[in-house]
């Protein structure tokens, strides 16, 4: 057995994580044939990827099932350490879902979601939301089903949140909300009315050699110390992190031709994830406690990478020497002409085009309808006027049409509901981070003295080493005596954007 370790003694979670190494292997597969479809396959290798795909997924359903006898098992035991404790929690969280939610809701929604996919992308096309609104209605339908098959204390949103984010419920989120959007309303319009952070037009439209920047990504990951022997990057159209195994982590980025800081910080965001996944504990290898606490938790290490340190002078002052050598047209840029154009704050009608101090307004406009479709207390025919009035609100701008509006994500037509604040959690627990290092001087000492050993060794300590041992809340107790705290993510921004 490959899972020899001080920290699992009882009988009954040895026998387990020996059987568990057959659903791990599953995943194993399931991840590496996920990447190399999004990274190597020919077009025509969909179809028998997908049956491959979903056959894996059912086995390691059909055996996680079997693991419920010596499930219960373990949960009679006693004196279990918090490792024992978390791979049961971690794999009776899994099992709830399979034994809860018959194949048959399974089955429907992912046939709708198909369909869905479908006509979404051709409604966003013709920027024709009432040829998508059925089938949100639909899916809006299915996940409240889902919902109520799962079990709630008090919102039927709770049910589909805990889904993604352990223990998040709408009593949390509004909290953070609630808190937070007047903050950046507030910091927001100081920022437009200072005319500073305006950005650099000239280099957002600027086209780049995808070869210079290749260079300048290898040096990012050379920087930021990426093990090259358990690791890797690639290139695909949408940029994400693969963990197959502690031991094999990869990367993707993107070269769009123009405006290069969308491939430096999509490269620095992943590396991010990266850095959780290679720093998980060794001793939990082929367990279901070697992933990450949560996708907020997971979220908050690729943001603090890519904004906190990526983001900060003493990063680019870094960096401007690797990008002034490949980029020519860099030439007659100061270091902090492209501080602006790294920082620029502008109101967008787009999420993925939302800066650092926008971006949660994005969110929070999602949570608000996700959250109130599934109460029933609105329905997807209201949703174009209310994102539309809602976006007004927040930043001042209206969207012109549904594609630049309501149509723009790909999440709701896969019924992916729940999600999108996982986002927001991520930035809010980068304050949490910040705040526990002493905030902008401390950091920015470490940054600019080149001291990313250290700061991922910090991170390692206060969370990558528990990989799912303790739930996100139970994670955030520990390490910072906190919860997802929204007031330090406030005076980074404050500290940031008006001093
Ligand atoms: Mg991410």
């Amino acid at each position: 057995m490959a899972t020899e370790s001080q920290l699992f003694q009882n009988n009954s979670v040895k026998d387990l994580l020996g059987k568990y190494e057959g659903i791990w292997s599953t995943y194993h597969a399931q991840g590496l044939l996920g990447w190399d479809l999004e990274v190597y396959m020919p077009e025509k290798g969909a179809r028998s990827r997908g049956v491959a795909l979903a056959q894996l997924a059912l086995m390691a359903q059909k055996m996680t099932i079997e693991l419920k006898p010596l499930l219960a098992e373990v949960e009679k035991a006693t004196g279990l350490t918090d490792e024992e404790m978390g791979v049961a929690r971690v794999l009776k969280r899994d099992l709830n879902y399979f034994e809860k939610i018959p194949p048959r809701l399974i089955e429907d929604i992912q046939r709708t979601s198909t369909e869905a996919t479908v006509v979404w992308r051709s409604a966003r096309k013709n920027s024709d939301f009432n040829a998508f609104r059925p089938y949100l209605d639909k899916i809006v339908a299915l996940k409240r089903e889902e919902a109520d098959k799962l079990g709630y204390e008090k919102h039927p949103y709770d049910a589909l949140l805990d889904q993604f984010e352990e223990g998040l419920t709408v009593e949390d989120a509004d909290r953070v909300f609630s808190k937070l959007i007047p903050e950046l309303r507030r910091i927001f319009e100081k920022v437009v009315a200072s005319g500073r952070f305006v950005g650099v037009p000239a280099l957002e439209s600027q086209a780049y050699d995808p070869e210079a920047m290749k260079r300048v990504n290898a040096k990012l990951v050379e920087l930021l110390g990426m093990p090259m022997d358990r690791f890797r990057m690639d290139v695909s159209t949408h940029p994400f992190t693969s963990g197959t195994s502690m031991d094999d982590v990869r990367i993707t980025t993107r070269y769009e031709g123009k405006d290069f800081r969308g491939t430096m910080y999509s490269t620095v965001h992943e590396c991010g994830h990266a850095i959780y996944g290679l720093q998980v504990g060794q001793n939990l290898a082929y367990t279901p406690i070697e992933r990450g606490a949560s996708l907020g938790v997971h979220e908050s290490q690729s943001r603090f990478w890519e904004n906190a340190v990526g983001r900060s002078r003493e990063f680019i002052h870094h960096v401007m020497p690797t990008l002034k050598e490949n980029l020519p047209f860099l030439e007659p840029y100061t270091e902090e002409r492209v501080y602006n154009y790294f920082n620029s704050v502008k109101a967008s009608k787009i999420r993925v085009e939302a800066d650092e101090l926008t971006y949660n307004f994005h969110i929070a406009l999602r949570y608000d309808i996700e959250k109130r479709l599934i109460s029933g207390d609105i329905s997807a025919s209201d949703l174009p006027s209310l994102w539309n009035d809602t976006l007004d609100k927040y930043l001042g701008i209206r969207p012109e049409n549904d594609a630049e509006g309501v149509l723009q994500d790909i999440h709701w037509s896969g019924a992916s509901i729940g999600y999108f604040p996982t986002y927001s959690m991520g930035n809010v627990l980068v304050g949490v981070i910040w705040k526990a290092l002493g905030g902008s001087g401390p950091l920015a000492g470490m940054v600019e003295r080149g001291e990313f050993v250290q700061l991922r060794e910090w991170l390692q300590q206060k969370i990558h080493r528990f990989g799912a041992t303790y739930a996100p809340k139970e994670l955030l107790r520990r390490s910072f005596g906190t919860g997802y705290d929204p007031e330090p993510l406030v005076a980074y921004l404050e500290g940031k954007y008006l001093t």
